[in-house]
């Protein structure tokens, strides 16, 4: 962005941080369609430029298939549920709680649970097969304004912080349903995990935001809250396999993502009806040839992956999930 400073000469006004409100390091440091990733040098948080998050239907087709199944419970979640700093029981409510694998766990270890989840189809699936009368298909935004009295003793949130476009607003709607003293968890993509090539997951409208251990905490500390626990996975078998299986993209590979017209970075960035078009649009056959010599391709690295993993474990190399524990004390 360019603006005229007090000589009037152009000079480039840098955006503000939507974490700490600094104003971030001059350069982009990544681009990607129109957007720009910036890095925030007093909290650390990157971020990407400009932000508008897409509407309930956008993720509903984008996790379509997600959404009418208990998925497994994703590393965030046992985390958690095996923290001995973790309160154990009393109420929770759970952000996104997708179809409600979560919330049936956490049930399970003693906690009255509550959930909300964007995606009506998944909202309604936790409820009725899953027993999980208090799953609410409400954004955070409709359930604080609908239910402003309702206090609970934890809130969990598992990757859901790095879709926010205003975290700060957001962990405000956390607090205001926080009794005092209450506890928070969570899981975000860690952005110093190993990657050999672009995560495709990781960009915006999807993801806004990349964060690590110190961008979070001073997130949270800012916010009035005291961490507890901090874990960064360590990259697994499967992730050094996926890693092995990035950096070895070959010509097919290559030549496929490059044609395909529905990759899924390319349908993130369509509205939610064009997106809905393309994901129900029947694979081709040569798409459908290239998806199974992918998948026979990924299955090849699991080998080299046994030999390699000795080293990435020695090397600390870093898996996909960073998961924070944190109580409120102001
Ligand atoms: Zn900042």
């Amino acid at each position: 962005m360019l603006g005229m400073d007090s000589r009037g000469s152009v000079a480039v006004i840098s955006p503000a941080c939507p974490a700490c409100a600094k104003s971030a390091e001059d350069a982009a440091t990544e681009r990607y369609g129109n957007y720009e990733l910036f890095r925030c040098a007093v909290c650390d948080l990157q971020f990407w430029e400009p932000r508008v998050m897409p509407d309930a239907r956008w993720y509903e087709q984008m996790y379509s298939g997600r959404d009418v199944k208990l998925m497994p419970l994703e590393p965030g979640h046992k985390y958690f549920l095996r923290d001995p700093l973790a309160p154990g029981r009393g109420e929770l409510l759970d952000i996104g709680c997708g179809t409600g694998n979560f919330l049936v766990a956490a049930r399970a270890a003693g906690y009255t649970v509550s959930g909300t989840e964007l995606d009506r189809n998944a909202a309604r699936f936790a409820k009725e097969q899953l027993d999980l009368p208090r799953v609410l298909g409400l954004t955070m935004s409709e359930f604080v304004e609908k239910y402003p009295g309702e206090k609970f003793d934890i809130v969990t949130f598992f990757e859901v912080l790095e879709h926010q476009a205003a975290p700060v607003e957001f962990v405000e709607k956390v607090k205001s349903c926080l009794r005092s003293g209450g506890y928070i968890a969570l899981s975000v993509p860690n952005r110093e995990r190993w990657l050999t090539g672009p995560d495709v997951l990781d960009y915006p409208p999807n993801h806004f935001l990349r964060w690590n251990v110190s961008a979070l905490r001073n997130l949270l500390s800012a916010q009035g809250f005291e961490i507890l626990s901090v874990t960064e996975q360590l990259a697994g078998l499967a992730h050094t396999a996926q890693m092995i299986n990035m950096a070895l993209r070959t010509g097919l590979t290559r030549k496929a993502t490059g044609d395909a017209p529905n990759s899924f970075r390319e349908v993130t960035q369509m509205g939610s009806q064009e997106a809905a078009t393309a994901l129900q649009a029947e694979p081709t056959v040569r798409q459908r040839a290239v998806q199974f010599l992918g998948r026979m391709k990924y299955v090849a690295c699991f080998p080299l992956a046994i030999v390699a993993y000795p080293y990435v474990r020695l090397r600390g190399y870093k898996g996909t999930y960073l998961y924070f524990l944190a109580r409120l004390v102001q």
